[in-house]
């Protein structure tokens, strides 16, 4: 019987069977098997994410590749049916950061920014943020403009047949700007520094497609707009010369990464030299047995909410058998 997590700030109570920390798809999926599986897992979800639980998906509008939805849904709500699915079964939901993690000895220890919790088995699922620019009118355009992800924006009515431009000069800009030829009329690639970092194959894909013009020595200022519905254009500056333009356009891509929120864990489990929790190829299982990872915070490569998802899912089918196996 899994103890309750009612315990004051300065006291642990029972240890419990799970911990899982982040709510966005793969922390609520998680919770959802869990909480069927009986193993009343404990949530932590956070509120990093511009203030409330939910994960990246809360500051987004229309989600149009969730399967189950063929007229869309926008971000909040589906993050708000996720969690009720998960609070339905059982799950029991702590609105609050966790700010101290111990994995060297099982049972773990979490400490939340309100209670201590003692853990069998650990579930890391809290996500990873696109770095931003930072402009000045960022937030104003933030989804209305400005976007961190053409595979979820680029067919938009927003921006499907218009002039857009991606930032960013490795791998994910280039694909992105890539991918954004399927819908625009034409892509901008604003690249920082003189040469792309992306890989010889993806240089060439750029740099020979007709649609995609590169300015190298170039970055993004702000955005320039005479409405505060649309953007207009984006101011740009040449590194080298100072030389200032506008850049008529009516999107913005980000395409200068992320970083996933693993900072928690450094010197406990392996992390990739850019901070991804590293997985055992296939599963859910970390370098510390009884700790798992889902979502973002280990995928550099996907970083869909379907994909987050089902790794969430893996993760708490994982942690059944692994408690199974150790009791
Ligand atoms: P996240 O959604 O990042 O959630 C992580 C959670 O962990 C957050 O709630 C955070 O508060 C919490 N957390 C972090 N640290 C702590 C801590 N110390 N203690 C407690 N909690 C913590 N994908 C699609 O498939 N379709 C789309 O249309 C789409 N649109 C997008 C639009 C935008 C603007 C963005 C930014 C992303 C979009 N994505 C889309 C990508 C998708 O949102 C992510 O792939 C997905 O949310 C990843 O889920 P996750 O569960 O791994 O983590």
């Amino acid at each position: 019987e899994a103890a309750t997590v009612s315990s004051p700030a300065d006291s642990y109570g029972g240890i419990e069977n799970l911990v899982i920390i982040g709510s966005g798809p793969a922390g609520y999926t998680a919770a959802i098997y869990a909480a069927r599986a009986n193993l009343k897992p404990v949530v932590f979800e956070g509120y990093q994410v511009g203030g409330v639980p939910g994960g990246q998906l809360m500051t987004t509008t229309e989600v149009e590749n969730f399967p189950g939805f063929p007229d869309g849904i926008t971000g909040p709500d589906l993050m708000d049916r996720i969690r009720r699915q998960a609070e339905r079964w059982g799950a029991e939901l702590f609105q609050e950061d966790v700010e101290f993690i111990d994995v060297q000895h099982n049972p773990f220890i979490i400490h939340s920014s309100e209670r201590k919790v003692k853990c069998h088995s650990l579930i890391i699922a809290t996500g990873a943020t696109a770095k931003r620019l930072r402009l000045p009118r960022e937030d104003e355009f933030w989804s209305r403009g400005i976007s961190a992800c053409a595979i979820c924006d680029g067919a938009s009515p927003l921006f499907k047949g218009q002039v857009l431009a991606v930032v960013g000069g490795g791998d994910t800009a280039t694909e992105e700007a890539l991918y954004l030829t399927k819908y625009a009329r034409h892509v901008h690639l604003l690249v920082r520094r003189n040469q792309l970092q992306a890989s010889k194959a993806m240089q060439d894909r750029v740099l020979n497609n007709p649609n995609i013009t590169v300015h190298f020595n170039t970055e993004a200022v702000d955005v320039v707009s005479n409405s505060r519905d649309q953007m207009s254009g984006v101011l740009v500056k040449r590194v080298d010369t100072g030389e200032e333009s506008v850049l008529e356009l009516k999107g913005l891509f980000y395409g200068i990464g992320h970083t996933p929120n693993s900072h928690l864990l450094e010197g406990q489990i392996e992390l990739d030299s850019s901070g991804y929790i590293i997985v055992k190829e296939g599963t859910a299982k970390t370098s510390v047995d009884g700790v798992f990872a889902a979502g973002d915070v280990q995928d550099h490569e996907w970083r869909q909410a379907i994909t987050a998802a089902g790794s969430g899912c893996v993760a708490a089918l994982s942690v059944e058998r692994y408690l199974v196996a150790n009791n």
